[in-house]
């Protein structure tokens, strides 16, 4: 069973939360992710792990560090993000202090305490003297608040031969110790409408580029209402739409030639961004037939897919029977809405779940981690990697 310092987990807690690694994408000169990074590899050098520091661009580096096993087991992968969103109206964003069974800070659940339960684990492992066949790579990454780069350069890594093909990955967001097995997705789209410009007092000459876009919006707020009431994902429920950004128009006294819309949206399995590009050619064309004076053009902006956990798969299952040995009661599963770093996992063919502590006011004013469940995690993990890498 595992042995994780429940005190260990707290103090490398409180040192993380004390370090401000708000994302510089997000709020302009803020710290990154450099020294966070400094410290998580020291620390984890010092315990004898193989630690290397890549940094993706300046100043934003991937901690890589590896705990060698000594052959002929499974290779496992976690990986947590660095980064946090920015600090504005906290009123101890990085106090790191704990009261009623509670510690406190931006970061404290998303996702530090995640990243403190990672190295108690691996403290755990160590100290217990236990060979495993298998090795462990932690991977703590950039950017996953912004654009993601550090975890897409995990993936490049892997797809390359730079880092070595695990068996199975555990991303540690928070799951409240459940077993997370599924999140939506989303595409960026853009769309044009083409008028013509022209003195307000043109009739004869102008067409109003905005009033061509409201005929698009009245069909993408149809859209929702059938996604809303149309077949849903057993785990994810139904994909939605929404606008996002509207631009068009110059002064007062004229028709505007052109108007761009921006929309944003959220898929769910087998929804792909080539089939939400053509979901909304389709409107256009049918847009185009109906008024032949209609033009617009469309494009997909960025696209994230959406992912699921195959329930069949090792890494989900040993996850379970971790959270079981564990907590000594049956596990639960769990999906979340918003996208997360652990599809960029799926992408690259890797088996991955997600599972991480309990906490509250992730991106919020008051934030903070259940300090039991960051022990009770540490444990989890342990456990995983015991029976993942034995
Ligand atoms: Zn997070």
């Amino acid at each position: 069973m595992p042995t994780v310092d429940y005190q260990l987990a707290t103090t490398v807690l409180q040192d993380l939360v004390r370090i401000p690694s708000v994302n510089p994408d997000l709020v302009t000169g803020a710290d990154g992710e450099a020294k966070i990074a400094s410290y998580i590899a020291d620390t984890l050098d010092g315990w004898g792990l193989e630690v290397q520091v890549r940094e993706i661009t300046e100043g934003r580096p991937n901690v890589i560090a590896t705990l060698k096993g000594t052959g002929g087991g499974q290779t496992l992968l976690f990986n947590g993000h660095m980064d946090t969103v920015g600090v504005e109206g906290m009123a101890e964003p990085y106090s790191g202090e704990v009261r009623d069974g509670r510690l406190y800070g931006r970061g404290a659940i998303d996702m530090k305490g995640s990243l403190a339960a990672t190295m108690a684990a691996t403290k755990g492992l160590i100290d217990s003297g236990i060979t495993l066949r298998g090795s462990v790579i932690f991977t703590y990454v950039a950017d996953e608040e912004y654009a993601s780069i550090g975890t897409s350069a995990i993936a490049d890594d892997i797809r390359q031969g730079r880092l070595r093909r695990p068996d199975g990955a555990v991303n540690t967001e928070a799951t409240g110790l459940r077993v997370g097995v599924g999140h939506k997705g989303f595409t960026w789209l853009e769309v044009v409408t083409e008028g013509k410009a022209a003195h307000g007092s043109r009739p004869d000459l102008g067409v109003d580029a905005i009033a061509q876009m409201g005929k698009l919006l009245v069909e993408v707020d149809r859209l929702q209402g059938q996604l809303a009431a149309g077949a849903q994902h057993p785990l994810l429920g139904a994909g939605s739409v929404h606008a996002s950004l509207v631009n068009g128009g110059r002064e007062m006294s004229s028709y505007p030639g052109r108007c761009t819309l921006k929309l944003e949206r959220r898929t769910v399995p087998p929804e792909t961004a080539d089939s939400v590009a053509e979901e909304l050619e389709k409107i256009i064309s049918r847009l185009s037939t109906e008024d032949p004076g209609f033009h617009a053009s469309s494009r997909v902006m960025f696209v994230r897919n959406p992912w699921q956990a195959d329930p069949r798969s090792q890494i989900v299952k040993t996850t379970a029977a971790a959270i079981e040995a564990v907590t000594g009661t049956p596990s639960t599963t769990m999906t979340q809405t918003g996208w997360l770093d652990s599809a960029l996992l799926g992408d690259v063919g890797i088996p991955t779940v997600i599972c991480g502590p309990s906490g509250e006011g992730l991106h919020a004013e008051v934030e903070s981690i259940d300090v039991t469940s960051l022990g009770t995690c540490a444990e989890i993990y342990e456990e995983i990697i015991r029976r993942f890498c034995a």
